[in-house]
């Protein structure tokens, strides 16, 4: 059977110089980079040039790098880990539409005993900049993602971070969907914290890293040795490490180089799909979104039906964040936007990647219209 893969913003395939270079670290460079003798140091140079290389891909400096076990962990430590060390007057403020990562650990912060300010997001899903500032003083952390995982809508962080630390507080931001889609550099950005994820790039999974701004208060969370200097301890996961360099050195360039034409592509398939999809929106801004991702709702049709239909037809998409899926819940995400309580079960979200052909979306088309048809045919027939 044919399959098409449109689910890139799940995770993206190994990509193969990053597999190469992987392989000799699961063999004779399998050395502790802590240790002292020559297998040690010789794993210390691999660990030293990833750093390199993951600094570089953002325009920072190597002992801005955190290694970290993922998107996950590196959120954890920047929401947890700033809010610490920011002491008794600390405060987080977030949007209503942060990735799972940052949201349940704004809950699990709030739980015990942080204030956690929660700020609305317009119809696009740009997070009102207002209400962000008003909830300012001194001692806050805000965070706030550069684009939204199911929408792709990106966020306004330079503007915030400026108006962030003229109040006296500091920003972080989820960068992992937006690393490899957009050019992100730190300078530019003016962010403190800024966490990033590996698989979402043609890296590995279970590896991402936190850039921590030179002077930037944050206080491990997870403590042990003096890895990681004194911020993330444990034995670094070095082939992952390895694997992200490479991938920060060659996939994340290639991606941005073809960024322009993925979204082509993917700005023909929403056209395409809405002309011949009766009752479908798009949700997410036209501009300033990131190439790859299509969020639609359609009516009358649940997004976990759909994408079970998709799947036995070979096509693998998603309703939203692979962390939320199972769940059965109505999307979060799309009732910050304020879309219909009806729609909120109906999002599907097609996110195209570098190795996406026209024939790919060719075949989407050739199928999707007559799934949502057959399936609001069904749906009648029940009622
Ligand atoms: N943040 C965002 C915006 C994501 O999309 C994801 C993954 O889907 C994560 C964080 C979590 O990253 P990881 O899978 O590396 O833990």
């Amino acid at each position: 059977m044919r399959r098409v893969y449109l689910d890139h913003n799940a995770t993206s395939p190994v990509h193969p110089a990053v597999r190469e270079a992987m392989m000799p670290l699961l063999g004779e460079t399998f050395g502790n980079p802590s240790s002292l003798h020559a297998f040690g140091q010789r794993a210390r140079r691999a660990l030293d040039l990833a750093r390199q290389r993951v600094a570089s891909a953002l325009g920072a400096e190597p002992d801005e790098i955190v290694f970290t076990s993922g998107g996950t962990e590196a959120d954890n430590l920047a929401l947890k880990g700033a809010c610490r060390a920011l002491g008794p007057g600390a405060q987080l403020v977030t949007s209503a539409i942060e990735h799972q990562a940052v949201r349940s650990t704004a809950t699990a912060l709030a739980a015990d005993g942080l204030p956690v300010t929660t700020c609305p997001v317009d119809a696009r899903g740009v997070v009102d900049r207002e209400a962000v500032l008003a909830a300012v003083t001194p001692g806050t952390l805000v965070s706030v993602m550069a684009a939204n995982n199911d929408l792709g809508t990106l966020q306004p962080v330079a503007e915030l971070a400026a108006d962030v630390h003229a109040r006296g507080g500091i920003l972080h931001s989820d960068a992992v969907q937006a690393f490899g889609k957009v050019l992100l550099r730190v300078g530019d950005l003016g962010v403190d914290l800024l966490t990033l994820s590996a698989h979402k790039v043609g890296g590995p999974k279970g590896v991402g890293a936190l850039y921590v701004k030179r002077g930037t208060p944050l206080a491990a969370r997870q403590h042990g040795g003096h890895h990681e200097r004194h911020r993330r301890a444990g034995t670094e996961n070095l082939p992952g490490i390895v694997g992200f360099g490479v991938a920060c050195e060659v996939a994340v360039p290639e991606r941005l180089s073809a960024a322009a034409g993925i979204a082509a592509r993917r700005d023909r398939l929403e056209a395409e799909l809405l002309a011949a999809i009766p009752d479908a929106a798009v949700h997410g801004p036209p501009a300033d979104r990131v190439p790859n991702t299509l969020c639609l709702t359609l009516g009358g049709v649940p997004g976990e039906t759909l994408v079970m239909a998709l799947d036995l037809a070979g096509i693998a998409v998603s309703t939203g964040s692979a962390c939320s899926a199972g769940l059965d819940e109505p999307s979060y995400v799309l009732a910050a936007l304020g879309v219909d309580p009806e729609r909120l079960r109906s999002g599907l979200r097609l996110s195209l990647g570098p190795e996406t052909t026209d024939d790919d979306a060719a075949h989407v088309l050739a199928v999707l219209p007559g799934l949502v048809s057959q399936i609001r045919q069904g749906a009648d027939g029940l009622g």
